[in-house]
């Protein structure tokens, strides 16, 4: 069922009934159409009320739809915007919960609207690189002022219902109900009272002028403001000028205008970039081999092993959910400072008003920090963050297989070591799964969910449910060396480093990736996390024979302690409190020095090689980790990039963008780098699924 009709009393009560969030594909848009016909033509219905089923009004368009001719096809919203307007008897919205996108452009279609307070309202569009499409750029500017309406279109944030029904001489609020639960009743009582006192005219929201005192000023100052905010997407302009549109054009110019813009819009790679990572998050949480009827387990409490960086920042990951956290550390001092981070984190929060008194002392009420194993003899997952050696993790996990209770999980946080190997040291490995949280771990999004050879289904519904409920976006890797994300970071810093012994400098590399779209290069994003990070890591692969070689820079770096921002001196130097990245001298140096003592002859490189060679490293890269079937999809792999690594989302991570360049082009450039590069040419060999794809013409899948 899609759409419900129940008329009582001359009332006709229609609810979108699509679950989870009545999305208007196909199939709901017919259903819904027949009745509101039926309605029409039923003498003894005098209003109808059109409200949604479930957890909210309407979430807009069904993704499933998304740039299939099904998404157009009649009645199509367009057209049941048009029903609703034009109908003879008044119909009254009733919206609670989420009301956005084409839900919203529905509602503004109706004559009437009432609001459940806390409902969520908005054009979310423009963050698809988009604009609405259904006359919402021309509707909503009529019923709120148009800066209040081009903000909400140019942000694409939805607003509460009651901060809606404060706006000045709004018109999109019609009443408030006083609950969600009395939404309903209170609607139909509306719709009553209007149908016995029937204007001969029904409202429109069309008829209704969109203007701006000072136009002819404020949409060049937006459109200035907004094109320098937001230069690489064309969407938010577009929404400037839409809305623009509204002020100067007549309603149906306006519609007409905004369907053009759409329809170009839809066709730019930023929207298509978008879209896909869109699909792709929703992807990412379905698990193939997962038996139908797996039950997640429940988390209702949680232990983390080590207060440090990582130990801290996932105790806040749970905490800012309601999750209780057991905070265990090796000594006093450790841990009392642990838990004095995680309340200075907090008060910041609060100085800067983003976090209520309230808010921050019931978390550190649900925080209990210990020096004993037998505290987490009750918590229904542990996360381990101690330090990044086996025989750390073996101890730790021996403890944890000791006083853990039954059926509880055992996450590891590591992000070399192997899951497998760790989980040997529990009697219970298919409990066992590793949880790759990425720095700080209460902002990030990312999250790795590594799934281990014995890593149960449960477990893995389990981490896939907890990742939601900490709203972290989580892709499954299998186990190797750095999952997905690190794997592939390897590989970009390797050839960042071959950059500067050739004839780059630090600056050039950052800028020319920056450009690209990085929301910062890889030598400032190494100063950021910590030079010795890498270099321990380096130190490590070492030992391994058939390891590619790096640069030597980085190491002589390390040798001097430019660990970077936290030494006050890295990749570049930094002034005391600053975070600037200044050039160095001694940075210079060091790269010079050591191309004399590889008898390298510096080069110009060209932003353009400097950019391919970082980008095609990760696709290479990546290819080799979708044809070993550590990612189960290329799309998890842009996920990754996209949620973790700062990779432009509007070039829609690696692979994706590996195919808006052509693969036949990429395998092109890698046979160039592999014939002419220095450093580890062999690298450069095409991965066998990109030789495959670029031979046959074929698309990651
Ligand atoms: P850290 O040095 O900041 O913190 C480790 C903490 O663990 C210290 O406070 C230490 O006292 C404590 N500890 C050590 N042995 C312990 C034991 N046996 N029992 C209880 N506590 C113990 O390190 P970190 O950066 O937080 O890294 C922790 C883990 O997270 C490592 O496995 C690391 O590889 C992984 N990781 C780190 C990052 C990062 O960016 N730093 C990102 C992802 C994963």
């Amino acid at each position: 069922m899609t759409s419900l009709y129940n008329a009582t009393d001359g009332i006709a009560v229609i609810t979108l009934a699509n679950p989870p969030l009545n999305a208007l594909g196909y199939e709901t848009r017919r259903a819904f159409a027949t009745d509101v016909h039926k309605a029409a033509s039923d003498d003894q219905i005098k209003a109808i009320v059109v409200i949604g089923g479930g957890r909210g009004f309407c979430a807009g368009a069904d993704i499933g739809e998304f740039d299939s001719p099904e998404s157009l096809r009649e009645p199509n919203l367009m057209t049941l915007i048009s029903l609703l307007e034009s109908s003879s008897k008044p119909v009254v919205a009733a919206v609670h919960g989420v009301c956005l996108g084409g839900g919203l452009e529905l509602a503004l279609g109706c004559h009437y609207r009432v609001f459940a307070p806390g409902a969520l309202v908005g054009l979310p569009e423009v963050k698809l690189g988009l604009i609405p499409g259904a006359g919402g750029t021309q509707r909503l500017p009529r019923v709120l002022d148009v800066e209040s309406a081009l903000n909400m279109i140019v942000s694409g944030e939805p607003i509460k219902s009651e901060q809606l029904a404060a706006l000045p001489g709004q018109k999109l609020v019609d009443k408030l109900s006083v609950s969600t639960e009395s939404l309903l009743n209170e609607a139909v009582d509306y719709a009553r009272d209007v149908a016995s006192d029937c204007p001969a005219h029904l409202p429109h929201v069309r008829d209704l002028k969109s203007k701006h005192p000072e136009g002819a000023t404020f949409f060049p100052f937006a459109k200035n403001s907004v094109g320098a905010a937001s230069k690489s997407l064309p969407a938010p302009l577009e929404c400037v000028g839409a809305v623009e549109d509204s002020t100067t054009l007549s309603f149906e110019d306006g519609l007409a205008a905004e369907r053009r813009r759409f329809t170009y819009l839809q066709s730019t790679p930023q929207s298509q970039s978008l879209r896909h990572l869109f699909l792709a998050e929703r992807a990412a949480s379905k698990v193939a081999d997962m038996p139908q009827g797996t039950v997640p387990r429940p988390i209702g409490s949680a232990g983390i092993v080590g207060a440090g960086m990582m130990g801290t920042g996932i105790a806040m990951a749970f905490l800012n959910s309601g999750i209780p956290v057991t905070l265990l550390e090796t000594a006093r001092e450790a841990l009392d400072k642990g838990v004095a981070t995680i309340d200075a984190t907090y008060a910041a929060q609060v100085k800067k008003g983003k976090l209520s008194a309230t808010k921050h002392q019931e978390r550190m009420t649900i925080l209990k920090p210990t020096l004993a194993y037998e505290d987490f003899a009750h918590c229904d997952i542990v996360v381990e963050a101690a330090y990044e050696e086996i025989s750390v993790k073996e101890k730790v996990f021996r403890e944890l297989d000791r006083v853990a209770k039954p059926g509880a999980i055992f996450a590891t946080n590591t992000s070399t070591l192997d899951v497998n190997q760790i989980a040997s040291f529990t009697s219970r490995p298919s409990d066992v799964v590793g949880l790759h949280f990425f720095s700080p771990a209460n902002v990030m999004k990312l999250l790795e969910v590594v799934r281990g050879a014995a890593t149960s289904h449960a477990v893995l519904a389990t981490s896939l449910a907890l990742a939601k409920t900490i709203r972290k976006t989580a892709v499954v890797s299998g186990v190797c060396d750095g999952f997905i994300g690190n794997r592939m970071i390897e590989e970009y810093l390797r050839q960042a480093g071959y950059l500067l012994d050739e004839g780059a400098s630090p600056a050039q590399v950052d800028k020319a990736i920056e450009k690209f779209g990085f929301a910062m290069g890889p030598f400032r994003m190494s100063d950021l996390a910590g030079n010795d990070i890498g270099w321990a890591i380096r130190k490590r692969r070492a030992l391994n024979p058939d390891a590619l070689p790096y640069s030597r820079v980085p190491d002589r770096l390390c040798e001097v302690a430019r660990f970077g921002q936290k030494t006050g001196a890295g990749w570049y130097d930094y002034k005391p409190g600053k975070r600037d990245a200044l050039p160095s001298d001694v940075v210079s140096k060091v790269i010079d020095d050591n191309r004399r003592e590889l008898g390298v002859t510096p080069r110009k490189i060209s932003d353009e090689e400097i950019v391919q060679r970082l980008v095609y490293a990760l696709v290479n890269e990546g290819a080799h980790i979708l044809d070993e079937g550590i990612a189960a999809r290329a799309s998890d792999i842009d996920l990754v990039y996209a949620a973790g690594y700062g990779f432009p989302a509007w070039r829609g991570g690696p692979l994706h963008y590996a195919q808006t360049v052509g693969l036949y082009n990429v395998v092109e450039a890698m046979r160039t780098f592999e014939s002419t590069s220095y450093g580890a040419s062999k690298f450069w060999k095409p991965a066998r699924l990109l030789e495959l794809l670029a031979a046959e013409g074929g698309k990651f899948a």
